[in-house]
């Protein structure tokens, strides 16, 4: 989890997986992602490389790594051995 202290107001926030996804598609490679307080509503500059690392430790994210590396069906195996 990310905590952020706002630049504007001082108050401290930590954007969700799903925010930080959202932040880090709009970053377009730069140094720095603008991340919205939810307190007063304006943007903090925010490294980019932190946000990368606040999700490659947030569970959401493993999850969703997982589901795209599937085990292989072993279908042709089956079809290979029936014939001989
Ligand atoms: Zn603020």
């Amino acid at each position: 989890m990310l905590a952020i202290t706002c630049d504007k107001c001082r108050r401290r926030f930590t954007p969700t997986t799903e925010d930080l996804q959202g932040y880090l598609a709009l970053s377009h490679g730069k140094k720095h992602s603008l991340v919205t307080c939810p307190h007063c509503g304006k943007g903090n500059k925010v490294a980019t490389q932190r946000l990368v690392q606040a999700l490659r430790f947030s569970p959401a994210a493993e999850a969703q790594v997982t589901e795209e590396a599937q085990p292989e069906t072993s279908d042709s195996r089956e079809d290979a051995s029936r014939d001989s």
